[in-house]
């Protein structure tokens, strides 16, 4: 099912008396295509979860329309959308076993929607061997791992065979080796329900690695919407740069100058028709090439090998940050026996943006 936010805001009064009104969601509009896995991206308090909340109903819009395919459900309340959710901690009924907390939803269908006790055992067992724990059905939450209670949660939101599927922050809860495992599964059990999931992460890597797309926002405002790859190759702006990758892109303060790319006196790159202005400079942490004879000239802080890779930790007084990193493969080796280290920039990893407007300033063919 195709989701069309359609000029969707939303706004709070303010939480103190003569505060101004919080803008939570911010003329939100764009199409979640049918039967993808949608990463919703952005720091605490952008306005994740009041997304996730527009669409199933737990929040009216101040402006604008939702739309699932063609039925326009704005006005309907959460239980008519057809909308599955799930929260960050599980909210499992602690005193009804497993099988009696993934039926919950089925009991209270009304009218022609009423199921039959063994249709909705069918439905129950249906359900639980998606997320794989049908051989769990007899037990309480408490008896379950963090793991194995959020996927009850799964399938108690996938029993009624949603529309949609709604995730908000679903692995927060889990440690970081079941959060691995956990979001390897939420992928597995949408592709083979190919239900159109909205899944809410804080964590880039979470939201990059499983995501047929994703949908970075700040502030209530969308950023940036497009393939996790794309999206982290082209950053539309300076938060999105920084947002994406660890280690995280580095950020020097330059200019433009006759063409080059400056960072102090140092002629970093190439770039052909710009015009001259101070810029930031983002260079990927794999975008530096060890050369001794290379522009950019650094103080060399230390060496961390890790296996394939190898991390070079360094120090210039342009960059925006405390310590640069750079990630070269570890055959590449560094003289640590000089307190600098040259290296040279692969130029599709060098982004510019605008110093005021932090806007993406583009060169050569992008
Ligand atoms: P996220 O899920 O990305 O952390 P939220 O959607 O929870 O962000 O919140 C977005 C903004 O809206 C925050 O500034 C938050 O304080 C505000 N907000 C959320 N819910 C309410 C509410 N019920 N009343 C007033 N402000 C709210
Ligand atoms: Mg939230």
């Amino acid at each position: 099912m195709k989701v069309v936010l359609d000029h969707l805001t939303k706004r709070f009064p303010s939480r103190d008396k003569n505060g101004s009104d919080v803008i939570a969601v911010n003329d939100f509009d764009f199409e979640i295509p049918d039967g993808k896995l949608i990463g919703l991206l952005g720091p605490s308090g952008c306005g994740k979860s009041t997304t996730l909340n527009l669409i199933c109903g737990l929040e009216a819009p101040s402006d604008g329309k939702i739309w699932f395919g063609e039925d326009d459900v704005t006005n309907l309340p959460p239980e008519h959308r057809g909308v599955g959710m799930v929260f960050q901690n599980y909210a499992l009924y602690p005193h009804l076993t497993v099988r009696k907390n993934i039926m919950f939803p089925l009991q209270n269908l009304k009218g022609a929607d009423k199921l039959s006790k063994e249709e909705m055992e069918a439905r129950v067992m249906k359900a639980a061997k998606l997320v794989q724990i049908d051989k769990l059905l007899d037990r309480k939450p408490s008896e379950m791992s963090g793991g194995q209670q959020q996927r009850v949660a799964i399938a108690r939101a996938l029993v009624k065979t949603p529309r949609v599927l709604l995730l908000d922050e679903p692995l927060s809860n889990l440690d970081a080796r079941l959060r691995l495992q956990t979001r390897e599964e939420i992928s597995r059990i949408q592709k083979e329900t190919g239900v159109t999931t909205i899944f809410v992460t804080h964590d880039q890597e979470e939201a990059m690695s499983i995501s047929d797309m994703i949908v970075v926002m700040k502030d209530g405002i969308l950023q940036q919407i497009g393939k996790p790859q794309d999206v982290y190759d082209d950053p539309a702006n300076l938060f999105v740069a920084k947002f994406l990758g660890t280690p995280p892109i580095n950020v020097f303060e330059g200019f433009v100058e006759n063409g080059w790319v400056m960072i102090g006196d140092e002629k970093i790159l190439e770039v052909g028709e710009v015009e001259d202005k101070p810029v930031w400079v983002g260079i990927r942490p794999e975008g530096f090439v060890l050369d001794e004879n290379g522009p950019l000239t650094c103080e060399l802080e230390r060496v961390e090998v890790m296996g394939r890779d190898t991390s070079v930790v360094a120090r210039h007084e342009k960059l925006a940050g405390e310590t640069i990193r750079a990630i070269i493969p570890a055959e590449n080796k560094v003289d640590t026996s000089k307190n600098t280290v040259n290296f040279r920039v692969k130029s599709f990893k060098v982004h510019l943006f605008d110093r005021e407007s932090e806007e993406r300033i583009y060169f050569g063919d992008k």
